[in-house]
């Protein structure tokens, strides 16, 4: 008998006749004699919900009453998920975080995974229940309940199956797999049928949003086979796996991109030993962080440095480095909110040169200024004008041919 851990994401539970949708899919499962372990998210849009009304009565709400307030969401589905499969005949029992005892630190509306206790699920399981956890959530050593960051409901089935030793983690959403770039803003898109841990890795953290990156790491550490599969049509998916050594490597696999970040400079620095940490230490120590970095060589004896960071972060961000401006005797601060990172990725680029070649080639051709640049083993980023996001997405996918078939 197998073990199964399967998760539901928001568009799949959205309406009362879609939780009734997927409890019909879990019977088919059961039927076919899996045990099973059903990850919730909260119908789509609550979670934004949520955060208006408490945006509504404080721009900044606390912490542990945001998480409070957050996880409700998906409290609600897990109760509605489980009536319906009892209404169906169905053994189901629901969970909360806190009532599984998910502990996490307490590092609130950001919160890591320590420990899962899976004893009483494992004993539901051995009743023949079918056990519907809330995702998303957690509680503390205090029991304060505790939330993972947008999109945590993934992070929260794949800790279940690497608690339990499941035999596989299903992320069912509202598309049917991984694809080479998102389809919503490609259509030529191609759907992979598998795609290493490391490029995944790069993908989620690079703005696919498709799986949150923690899930990914999980996995990846913890052995997890997972597959991202679609909820409302059927098929395979695309299974996420340790890199095979006889797998011919595609060069690149995949496109990833992202609004969520802001730019800002700072000019005419006196260049001298230790101007990069005085620029970013204030930055860090007021928990902000800092993605590509850039500094120009030095002329006159002063120098420029560009930074980005999360859009939410930007005005603060800002605020400190006029502060710093001030102190360090610099000439001007600036910053531009209105810019988008495209990043391609691949091990394959491992062992292949040209690439980044090819990438500023086909920029270059459509008149897309590249503002930064920054490159790993296995990706190279870089940031431009938000307004030619897509234009840019949809010039790098023609460019490495990723719409056509391996
Ligand atoms: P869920 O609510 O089920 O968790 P999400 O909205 O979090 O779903 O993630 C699925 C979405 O991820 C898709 O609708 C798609 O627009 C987006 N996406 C971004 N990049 C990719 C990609 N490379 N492959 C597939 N989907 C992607
Ligand atoms: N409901 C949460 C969110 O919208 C968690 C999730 O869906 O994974 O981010
Ligand atoms: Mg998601």
């Amino acid at each position: 008998m197998s073990l199964i851990v399967q998760k539901y994401g928001g568009t799949s539970v959205g309406t009362v006749e879609r939780i009734k949708e997927v409890a019909k899919k879990i019977i088919e499962y059961r039927n076919q004699g899996h045990d099973l372990v059903i990850v919730v998210s909260a119908m789509s849009g609550e979670t934004n919900r949520l955060i208006d009304l408490a945006k509504q009565l404080s721009d900044q709400p606390r912490g542990r009453e945001l998480d409070v307030l957050l996880s409700t969401g998906e409290q609600v589905t897990i109760a509605l998920l489980s009536m319906a499969l009892m209404q169906m005949g169905i053994p189901a029992v629901s969970y909360t975080g806190s009532q599984v005892r998910i502990l996490t630190d307490n590092s609130h509306n950001k919160a890591r995974i320590v420990d899962i206790n899976e004893h009483n699920l494992r004993k539901d399981l051995k009743e023949g229940k079918v056990v519907v956890v809330a995702g998303f959530q957690g509680c503390d050593e205090h029991g304060n309940i505790t939330t993972l960051g947008r999109g945590g409901s993934d992070t929260t089935a794949v800790a279940l199956a690497a608690a339990l030793k499941a035999d596989e983690c299903q992320i069912y959403t509202d598309v049917d797999g991984v694809y080479t770039t998102d389809p919503r803003v490609v259509s030529e898109a191609r759907r992979l049928d598998s795609i290493t841990f490391e490029e995944m890795l790069e993908m989620a953290s690079l703005g696919a949003k498709v799986l949150q990156i923690r899930s990914v790491e999980f996995a990846s550490k913890y052995n997890v086979p997972l597959r991202v599969l679609s909820s409302f049509t059927e098929g395979g998916g695309t299974l996420i796996t340790a890199e095979d050594p006889s797998m011919e490597q595609a060069l690149i696999s995949g496109i990833a991109f992202n609004r969520d970040e802001a730019k800002l400079t700072i000019l005419g620095v006196p260049d001298h030993p230790g101007i990069a940490s005085k620029i970013l230490g204030p930055i860090a120590a007021e928990n902000i962080e800092v993605d590509m970095i850039i500094q120009n060589t030095g002329k006159d004896a002063t120098t420029d440095f560009t930074f980005t960071v999360h859009r939410n972060d930007y005005q603060s961000a800002l605020n400190i480095l006029n502060n710093t401006a001030e102190k360090l005797g610099a000439r001007e601060v600036n910053g531009n909110e209105h810019i988008a990172k495209i990043s391609v990725v691949g091990v394959g680029m491992r062992s292949h040169a040209g690439i980044a070649s090819t990438m500023f080639d086909a920029l270059a051709q459509d008149n897309i200024n590249i503002i930064m640049i920054s490159t790993s083993e296995i990706k190279i980023s870089v940031v431009i004008d938000e307004k030619y996001l897509e234009l840019g997405v949809r010039t790098l996918h023609k460019a490495f041919k990723l719409e056509q078939d391996r």
